[in-house]
């Protein structure tokens, strides 16, 4: 029996009623029911609704699964960018999507920033050619964001044909978008929904549609089995193009249920209310400092400090109490500790957590 409490950033903690859905999905034989019957239609619908109420979706957005965040990054290139794709980057996520698109042999142009920074919108130059904008609204690596309001302004900034896209893989359902302000969002389910890993969910609006279709008729190709066209096609029957992960889909729509039943002001308001508690601890530690420098570019879902004691001390005193908190990314592997701050995480969690760090203060 493992009874830790997973305050890792992805994945995470589950969202805690993901237990029982996943006993109900075993008695309903949701891992033997085909993808072409009416069964799944259903299940994917009521995904999709879910997901439109709870983010305040508009109609002119379709909702796409895919395997992850990391396919939608190829998926973006190969369907909305012809040459240029212009990339924000500061730390390993975003720089990967850059890379991608390299790799994928377009040219890509980065306006980087060092690590644990946010960005200053006003000293962004977006080169007028670039025709697909990549904002990460959460680097999960660094503990820095974009404040929603910064992410709304790239729009009058960019050409009128640029596609705005936002990473939101580690702070949505947080995240208020306005999204008459971009043209596509994305996230993977192990994060902030508290699933298993293994589920991408790609929003896209009628703009991402319209330029994979131009790309495709000039006689281009835009991928094969996950290009959007088809998967378009597919998700207005409620389908799929593939076998795809049936049973993350029925509990991604479940915990929609309950997260819609809980309501997305109240989830807003406690992740606020939680973020406010650890920083406030972190600003008053010996040990720990906040990572990020400007509190405005602070995240408020995943929460990296600097540490003076090594990441895997703190967690080897906090696995005696079952926690444990991420590792610092890459090189920061000891000298950071990341916190996530998802839905999935109770404030009473919260409250042990940091009771458990300030014993190491003394
Ligand atoms: C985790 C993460 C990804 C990649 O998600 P996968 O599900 O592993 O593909 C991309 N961007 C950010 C910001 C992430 O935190």
């Amino acid at each position: 029996m493992n009874n830790k409490v997973y305050f890792t950033p992805g994945p995470s903690e589950l969202y805690p009623t993901v237990p029982q859905h996943m006993q109900e999905a075993m008695q309903q034989k949701i891992g033997s029911i085909s993808h072409r019957s009416k069964q799944f239609q259903e299940i994917y619908a009521s995904a999709v609704t879910g997901l439109r109420t709870l983010l305040q979706l508009p109609d002119n957005y379709e909702v796409l699964f895919v395997a992850s965040a990391t396919e939608v990054w190829e998926r973006a290139i190969q369907n909305n960018v012809r040459k240029e794709s212009f990339h924000l980057v500061n730390g390993s996520f975003s720089k990967r999507f850059y890379e991608t698109a390299q790799e994928l042999g377009r040219k890509a142009q980065q306006h980087e920033v060092p690590f644990g920074q946010g960005f200053h919108v006003e000293n962004i130059e977006i080169p007028e050619s670039a025709e697909l904008i990549a904002l990460i609204q959460n680097e999960t690596s660094s503990g820095a964001c974009i404040p929603v309001e910064q992410i709304h302004r790239f729009k009058e900034k960019a050409a009128p044909d640029a596609l705005i896209y936002v990473d939101a893989v580690s702070s949505l359902p947080y995240p208020a978008f306005d999204f008459s302000k971009v043209d596509s969002v994305y996230f993977s389910v192990q994060k902030c929904f508290g699933l298993p890993a293994g589920l991408g969910v790609w929003l896209v609006n009628e703009r991402c549609v319209a330029k994979a279709e131009a790309i495709l008729a000039e006689g281009h190709s835009i991928g094969s089995y996950h290009m959007l066209p088809s998967l378009l096609e597919k998700a207005q029957a409620n389908q799929t193009v593939e076998t795809p992960n049936v049973l993350n889909i029925y509990l991604l729509s479940k915990v929609l249920e309950d997260m819609n039943s809980k309501s997305i002001e109240t989830i807003r308001r406690e992740t606020d209310s939680k973020a406010a508690q650890i920083y406030t601890y972190l600003e008053s530690s010996n040990i720990f400092s906040p990572a990020v420098e400007n509190p405005d570019h602070r995240s408020k879902t995943t929460i990296v400090a600097n540490s003076t004691m090594p990441a895997s001390e703190v967690n080897k005193h906090l696995a005696a109490f079952d926690m444990q908190v991420g590792s610092g990314y890459g090189k920061y592997k000891e000298s950071q500790i990341r916190i996530a701050n998802f839905p999935a995480h109770s404030e009473v969690q919260v409250v042990q957590l940091l009771t458990k760090l300030a014993e190491l203060e003394s």
